[in-house]
């Protein structure tokens, strides 16, 4: 089997000498396991964080160790109740072509879906997009949503329910196909690309004039120069689901001196800051498949993917989605 393994902890962004691609024997379903040939893997941002040495929600990843990530596959060998060979099955296989997983920590996948929408519109970022709309933003419809990265699976779904549930979207991505893709193919009412201003005042003056009524809804997805700009134009009693914030992944700059203007405006404008991490919810993600799935086979919900080819291309895929080089959910296929 092969595995991508962290080599060494990277220093600001990472770059390709990060990882190792590494060979061993494909593992033995121990008692109450699983072993999955892998056939696609996700990449999420969050992984970046898991590469540093600093306490978090999740555990990092250790030097030499294999990338932790969601995978999709068959399950080759069983030792578990419940899967049987040729069941395809999801669970933290890791950035690796095979697996062995505790059956209680996999899930038996349907097999007239798709098996990569596990990993995206119907996976993790699909279901954390459902669940912090209904939990953390209370939309009414005629409100003024703004998200980034809103042609990612989190920001695609986010602006599809905002739109359907009646409220403006406004949508933030880099470069003007993404911010195309945004209105032509999930609806969103406005699209700026955000490389096109070169501070956050320039951002903010277009964002306004896109948003004459103010921001109600600020999905913080990117931190950084987005979230200065649309700060100033949040609503008395605005709503941010604090999501993300991958442009300071990483580092960020320190800017202490924004600070007490940041903190004052939540206090002036009454504003409902929450942190999200999906890993609190995963009770509801029946109910967020009983009501996604349809809508995603119906065409009713669209998605993009973005597949790179071959475990190899993991760290490059992952290097490039971290600056908007993926277009849709990143996903390797095996
Ligand atoms: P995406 O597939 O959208 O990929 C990341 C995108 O971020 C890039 O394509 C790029 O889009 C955008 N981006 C990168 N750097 C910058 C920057 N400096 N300024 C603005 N945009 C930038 O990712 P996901 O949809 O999977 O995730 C979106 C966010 O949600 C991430 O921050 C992620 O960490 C977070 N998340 C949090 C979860 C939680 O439980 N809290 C769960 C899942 C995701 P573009 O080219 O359009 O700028």
């Amino acid at each position: 089997m092969q595995s991508i393994t962290l080599a060494r902890r990277p220093s600001g962004a990472p770059v390709p000498q990060d990882f190792a691609l590494t060979t061993g024997p494909i593992p033995q379903p121990s008692q109450g396991e699983i072993v999955v040939e892998v056939s696609h893997l996700s990449l999420d941002p969050y992984m970046r964080g898991r590469m540093d040495d600093v306490k978090s929600y999740a555990p990092s990843v250790n030097l030499g160790e294999t990338m932790t990530g969601q995978g999709v596959g068959r399950v080759i060998a069983s030792n578990a109740a419940g899967f049987e060979v040729g069941d395809l099955a999801t669970g933290m296989t890791g950035w690796a072509s095979h697996a062995a997983l505790k059956a209680t920590e996999a899930r038996k996948l349907d097999t007239n879906l798709k098996p990569s929408l596990a990993l995206g519109v119907l996976g993790m970022p699909g279901f954390t997009a459902w669940t912090g709309l209904r939990k953390y933003c209370r939309p009414q419809a005629g409100e003024t949503l703004v998200i980034a990265a809103a042609t990612g699976p989190v920001g695609a779904m986010v602006g599809q329910l905002a739109k359907a549930a009646g409220l403006r979207t406004i949508a933030i991505a880099g470069g003007a196909e993404k911010c195309a893709i945004a209105k032509e193919q999930f609806g969103f009412d406005e699209a700026l690309d955000h490389r096109a201003y070169e501070d956050a005042g320039a951002l903010r003056n277009a964002l306004a004039d896109v948003a004459p009524d103010g921001v109600d809804i600020y999905w913080e997805n990117v931190a950084g120069k987005v979230l200065e700009a649309v700060m100033p134009l949040m609503n008395v009693g605005g709503r941010i689901p604090v999501c993300g914030m991958i442009s300071w992944y990483g580092g960020a700059e320190e800017s202490q001196d924004r600070l007490p203007s940041m903190w004052r405006s939540i206090l002036v404008k009454r504003l409902h800051v929450s942190g999200l991490i999906i890993f609190d919810h995963w009770d509801d993600y029946p109910a967020f498949l009983a009501e996604v799935a349809p809508k995603v086979l119906s065409g009713e919900i669209k998605y993009l993917e973005d597949v790179a080819q071959g475990l190899a291309a993991a760290p490059e895929a992952f290097i490039s989605m971290l600056k908007g080089g993926n277009t849709g959910k990143q996903i390797v296929a095996l």
